[in-house]
């Protein structure tokens, strides 16, 4: 894995996933960072997340990471070098108290090992990556399964607003929003993160 820079999440990127939560499809991408201190691996490891701050949910996503510094203009296949299939995990109770108040979504999307990433891969370019989906298996049975054909805010929109919104350099992982079919986690629960066939990365959930 190249050193990991900041960490960009876009909420609300695939229009089904924004609806089973009631949400409005947004007209800009919805952006927020997770702190670097919130990444862990899947690589068949147990993973810790909190029992005591309401419901955790799984939500899976193709993960993109820049290689070399943005300029104008530039494609996605040029600046990004890796991929990996990441679980954006959020407390969606504290979340959706957040969302009320209208506070920022930290304290739902921040918290120790939410942001889990498989290993990475090369990039094998926008075309290659439209003819094949990611998925989640949950306990041997898929409970997602994405394309980022069916991106609101394709991946050159996603990297060209946060170049010039709030910066983007080599380094920096864009996770770039879920479909739908995200849920509950229980304790004990295997992760699967599936690119097509391939398996990239595996964990078990303890809830503590
Ligand atoms: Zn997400």
């Amino acid at each position: 894995m190249n050193q990991i820079g900041t960490i960009y999440c876009v909420g609300r990127n695939y229009v089904r996933h924004a609806k089973e939560l009631n949400n409005e499809v947004p007209d800009s991408p919805l952006l927020f960072t997770k702190p670097l201190h919130s990444l862990a691996e899947a690589n068949g490891a147990d993973i810790y997340l909190p029992r005591e701050r309401g419901v955790v949910h799984y939500e899976a996503e193709l993960v993109i990471q820049i290689g070399k510094p943005y300029k104008k203009g530039i494609s996605v296949d040029e600046i990004v070098d890796q991929m990996a299939i990441g679980i954006d995990f959020t407390l969606r109770d504290v979340q959706d108290n957040l969302k009320k108040k209208g506070h920022p979504w930290l304290l739902a999307k921040g918290f120790p090992n939410s942001a889990v990433l498989s290993h990475f891969i090369a990039f094998p370019g926008v075309e290659e990556c439209q003819k094949r989906s990611f998925s989640l298996l949950l306990n041997g049975k898929q409970v997602q399964k994405g394309n980022i054909q069916n991106l609101i805010f394709d991946l050159q929109t996603l990297i060209d607003y946060c170049a010039s919104h709030v910066g983007l350099h080599e380094g920096d992982v864009i996770f770039t929003g879920t479909p739908q079919g995200v849920g509950a986690v229980s304790n004990n629960d295997h992760f699967s993160l599936l690119w097509g066939e391939q398996d990239l990365g595996e964990c078990t959930i303890k809830l503590s």
